[in-house]
């Protein structure tokens, strides 16, 4: 009986070091696979690694906090490879009247992820309300997307996926609206588009642990952060200080998505397709 628990507690020990390894592995071998992953995904075709100088990427979003909550590991490894990241938010998170406050606060959440004022646009139209119960056009939103992407030369768009993270309805329509801009061939040739991964609420909030099924499932783009980022990414948390109930610390502490992103490529249809 004895040799069994003894058996149990070194399986454990040996099962909890074999996890540290992998995980130590990772994040070793994390900023080689990240410029290897950029680069395929931009179809840079030159054998010089992708440096981040080259990419221009646009996050879109749908409230303030969006940013940090669910994309934070993607904006500081970004930035941290000198990419250019620009933020589109499309509304200003007036479902409680604090849009003015809660602009500020974005505002400051970018400050310290990295995004400078002049590269965030936050979007206030009456027909794209903060409102889970609101069906946001897809026109309207396509449109806007489309505009910004042409002004500012992005080769990179980053979005949810069709589950929108927490299924906000909102994300759902930033979602549809990327698609039909796909599907319409309406996005510059050398512009790649990106979903960020939804999981399930298991995986969603087993925090750092789910680290190595994010790096060994397959995705197109994988931005994981240590706990120097983590800090920086709890840091752009608080700064909703709006949104600072007792379940948004549970968030911060177990959320997988404080410290991991994986992205699936939005294959687009033919481009310049005219829509009669
Ligand atoms: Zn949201």
């Amino acid at each position: 009986m004895v040799a069994v628990k003894i058996m149990s507690l070194y399986l454990v020990v040996f099962i909890f070091l074999c996890y540290l390894a992998l995980t130590k592995c990772i994040f070793y071998r994390h900023g080689q696979t990240l410029r290897k992953s950029l680069k395929l995904v931009l179809n840079v075709s030159s054998s010089r690694d992708t440096d981040g100088a080259d990419v221009r990427a646009l996050l879109v979003t749908a409230h303030p906090d969006d940013e940090c909550m669910f994309f934070a590991p993607t904006i500081i490894r970004l930035v941290e490879l000198n990419a250019s990241v620009h933020l589109l938010c499309l509304s200003e998170g007036n479902y409680y009247n604090q849009g003015d406050q809660r602009r500020q606060e974005l505002l400051n959440s970018c400050a310290v992820l990295g995004i400078p004022a002049s590269r965030i646009t936050i979007v206030d139209h009456k027909k794209l309300p903060d409102d889970p119960k609101a069906e946001w056009s897809i026109s309207l939103v396509s449109s806007t997307i489309v505009k910004h992407i042409r002004a500012h030369s992005f080769n990179m768009v980053l979005t949810f996926d069709g589950r929108g993270v927490s299924g906000h309805a909102n994300h759902v329509a930033i979602h549809k609206a990327v698609r039909h801009i796909a599907s319409t061939g309406q996005v510059p040739d050398d512009c790649c588009l990106l979903s960020l991964v939804t999981v399930g609420l298991l995986r969603k909030y087993i925090s750092i642990l789910e680290l190595p099924l994010s790096w060994l499932l397959p995705s197109c783009l994988c931005c994981i952060i240590g706990s120097q980022g983590y800090r920086r990414a709890k840091a752009a948390m608080l700064c909703h200080r709006t949104q600072l109930l007792w379940f948004r610390y549970l968030y911060i502490t177990f959320s997988r998505y404080m410290f991991v992103n994986t992205f699936q490529i939005i294959p687009q249809g033919p481009k310049n397709l005219k829509i009669y």
